[in-house]
């Protein structure tokens, strides 16, 4: 018989966890832009035909002013599942006496997630859809939540927020919060936080120095919640950014073929 193998801690230490792969960047072309209106945008591009844009970044119809979100389809994120751990899996977190998957009493659904013999549990919704594509969008955003808790995706659900301390943020300050506590270990006194305006004439000034589309995305990304207070506070100045970025965006990015520009059914968050 063979002694079992006893791995000396150096040798531990090189075993790669497979997980680790989870948390790997996606390149550019497996992010998908899922715009975002405002109630009040929705409401008036539902009145005004001309208050809507046909979007060149997105390939959608919407206001003139929506942000976009950056988003993982489903497709890309089951690839990349299926890369770490061909077995992994998924199941709901209660069955109903028939077997089926129960939802919650917000219509969403909560789901396990087991990778690499790991479990983390995720939630899912539509937002008021309902109808069997509902429930396919659901799965899809409950898989999004928990692979998210694996790491995955996460520079694009954090907007930024998490490595606040980092300097390649552009337009994405500090929160307050976070700059008293940095504070309070270095006992210095708490800066002033930028102002709004401040805010945005960084973001534009970033936009306009990336050289790449990759980039100007990561940068325009990682200033959703900057846009979002535009959004409610300062639209104008938002459109101008939206539209910046968007002229940008085209001067930087090689012209497509047409027919890689639709979304494929798997992809649509929504
Ligand atoms: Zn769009």
């Amino acid at each position: 018989m063979n002694a079992p193998v006893k791995l000396r801690p150096d040798q531990v230490a090189e075993i790669p966890n497979p997980l680790a792969r989870l948390r790997e960047p996606f390149s550019a072309n497996q992010i998908s832009k899922l715009p975002k209106e405002s109630r009040a945008q929705a409401d008036e591009r539902k009145a005004k035909r001309e208050a809507g844009v046909n979007c060149k970044v997105c390939g959608g119809w919407h206001h003139k002013n929506a942000v976009h979100l950056d988003y993982v389809g489903h497709a890309a994120l089951t690839d990349r599942l299926l890369d770490v751990d061909p077995q992994w899996s998924w199941e709901p977190m209660a069955l109903t006496a028939d077997g089926l998957p129960v939802f919650d009493k917000n219509g969403g659904l909560w789901i396990k997630l087991t990778v690499c013999g790991v479990t983390r549990l995720g939630f899912g919704n539509a937002e008021g859809k309902s109808g069997g594509d509902a429930v396919k969008e659901i799965i899809g955003d409950a898989l999004r939540n928990a692979a998210m808790r694996f790491g995955a995706a996460l520079d694009l659900w954090h907007k930024g927020d998490l490595h606040a301390d980092t300097d390649d943020e552009p337009g994405e300050p500090k929160t307050p919060a976070k700059a008293a506590a940095s504070n309070v270990t270095k006992g210095a006194e708490a800066p002033k936080p930028p102002t709004l305006a401040e805010r945005a004439n960084r973001l534009e000034a970033a936009l306009k120095a990336q050289t790449t589309a990759d980039a100007l995305r990561k940068a325009y990304g990682l200033a959703s919640g900057l846009c979002a207070d535009l959004d409610l506070k300062d639209p104008e100045r938002l459109a101008e950014i939206e539209a910046l970025y968007e002229a940008r965006l085209i001067d930087l990015t090689e012209p497509a073929p047409k027919d890689d520009f639709g979304i494929s059914d798997d992809e649509i968050p929504f």
